[in-house]
């Protein structure tokens, strides 16, 4: 029963109590005293099972060497918030567009492609338009790498910023060359120079000074070198990449963007890594499946097919997937749906082990009387700064004496946000929203995840609430 196995741990110099949970170390040391063969298995490992068990195989091209092509390089954008990578992204693309003949105007559907004149030859590149590294961090985060170049933004007026540098990491630790766009340089206060020093600083080097990083200066507003930095995109791609993939193979690849549309059903945006991606081909994307009814472009025009590094936004899924997960093409209908159906009850079981172990305020308080929490998390959602700095104040003076701890890990203004509901379920916090609502999908998140959000209006009934529960004496509210 649970007790010996709580007593066995503690003899191999494990502390846990019945309801703990234990990490996979712990597992494995049990089964070995058990004299099982304790395989703790991860998600990843458990869905390529799953589709061999198809016969199908993620993440390789078929074929030999002859069979593949050179495909466009796929860009992330990066870089310190307000350094201008909205604006550059909304640049490039519309600087396109021009070429395009009527019909022009371009739609967000997650990614696009541009063209670049490189040498006399017309060379593509894939745009991932999601500003930031979050798309970056969700997918690398899910195993998949998507980004072959990033491209890192540098205000020239305000130089490297905490953000420059934590994307810098994160592009390095994922082995994914660098291209820094020195930004604003249209603005007289634009220090160039003093940008391509700061970086050098990080191990960053520019070419002119002997190292191996393209630095372009450009102007996103004034639509200013918009071509060289295309350029340096490709050259930094010839140079240290080999990008080519099988294009004559059943495709796959990773999806971008997903939403419920009012008319249309799922909508996904895809980016093909690997063969051709063709109207009517049975698909799985993450959860959802179907076939591939009809595939838009980013200028809302259909096409009926798709190969390597090109975004499609494909109509006919039965659910919408999340972003970053894979999709992959396979036999038929039914295939696909065994695939999606296994995956579907797989991610319900996680969700629900998750939510188990979630924390509310109620659990809070029910494992403060058993004895075991000592620190309540918290994150401050508030509509205006004074508010949010009001609360936080407040909470503080609470006394709930020595044992017990309150500590906001993340305070802000506006509404609240997927990326705190990620960090709430990360770091197992509570969300206070003060006359805020959430935002996108963050209810929806906040449910799967298991995180518990609070609106108040009131501050005084905020601090009552979690004094309460701080002491033990939360009523449950309906
Ligand atoms: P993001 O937070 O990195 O996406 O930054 P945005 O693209 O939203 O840009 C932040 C602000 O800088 C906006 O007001 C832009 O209009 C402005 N901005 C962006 N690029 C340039 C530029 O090249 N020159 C000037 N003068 N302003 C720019």
């Amino acid at each position: 029963d649970v007790s010996s196995l709580v007593q066995m741990l503690f003899s191999l110099g494990e502390m846990v109590t019945a309801t703990e949970s234990v990490n996979d170390e712990t597992f494995e040391l049990l089964g070995e005293e058990l004299n099982y063969v304790v395989q703790v298995v991860s998600p990843e490992d458990e869905d390529r099972e799953l589709l061999e068990s198809f016969d199908l195989e993620f993440g390789e091209d078929e074929g030999d060497e002859a069979d593949l092509a050179i495909r466009p390089p796929v860009v992330t954008v990066m870089g310190h918030v307000d350094h201008g990578k909205t604006k550059l992204l909304d640049a490039l693309r519309n600087a396109n567009v021009v070429d395009k003949e009527a019909g022009g105007i371009t739609q967000h559907i997650g990614a696009y492609q541009v063209t670049a004149e490189v040498d006399g030859n017309d060379r593509r590149i894939t745009f991932i338009d999601t500003p930031g590294h979050e798309a970056f961090t969700a997918m690398r985060a899910r195993g998949a790498q998507a980004t072959d170049i990033a491209i890192l933004v540098v205000a020239a007026d305000d130089g490297v910023m905490p953000q420059t540098v934590e994307a810098l990491n994160h592009a390095k630790a994922a082995g994914v060359p660098i291209v820094v766009a020195v930004n604003k340089i249209d603005k007289p206060e634009a220090d160039p120079t003093k940008v391509r020093g700061q970086l050098t600083e990080y191990g960053l080097v520019p070419e002119e000074y002997g190292g191996d990083a393209m630095f372009v200066d450009v102007s996103a507003k004034s639509e200013l070198n918009l071509d060289k930095l295309l350029e340096a995109v490709i050259l930094t791609a010839d140079a240290s990449l080999d990008l080519r993939a099988n294009p004559n193979q059943d495709a796959q690849g990773l999806v971008v963007e997903a939403h419920l549309d009012r008319g249309r059903g799922p909508v996904a945006t895809v980016l093909v890594q690997r063969g051709t991606l063709r109207v009517g081909d049975s698909i799985v994307a993450g959860a959802g499946y179907g076939r591939v009814r009809a595939m838009l472009d980013e200028h809302g025009d259909t096409i009926t097919e798709a190969d390597p590094s090109r975004p499609a936004m494909v109509l006919g899924l039965t659910a919408v997937p999340g972003a970053g997960q894979t999709f992959i093409v396979v036999e038929d209908d039914r295939m696909a749906r065994q695939i999606a159906e296994k995956r579907e009850s797989r991610e319900r079981a996680a969700m629900q082990a998750k939510r188990r172990v979630r924390r509310t305020l109620e659990d809070f308080m029910a494992s403060m009387e058993k004895g075991a929490s000592q620190e309540l998390n918290l994150i401050l959602k508030g509509d205006v700064s004074g508010s949010v700095e009001a609360l936080e104040d407040a909470l503080s003076q609470i006394d709930v004496g020595d044992e017990v701890n309150i500590r906001v890990i993340d305070r802000g203004v506006g509404a609240i946000t997927e990326t705190n509901v990620d960090l709430a379920a990360a770091s197992d916090a509570i969300i206070i929203g003060f006359n805020v609502r959430p935002q996108g999908k963050a209810t929806e998140m906040a449910e799967k995840e298991g995180v518990e959000i609070r609106y108040y209006s009131v501050i005084y009934q905020a601090i009552e609430e979690i004094e309460a529960a701080l002491k033990g004496m939360l009523k449950p509210e309906y």
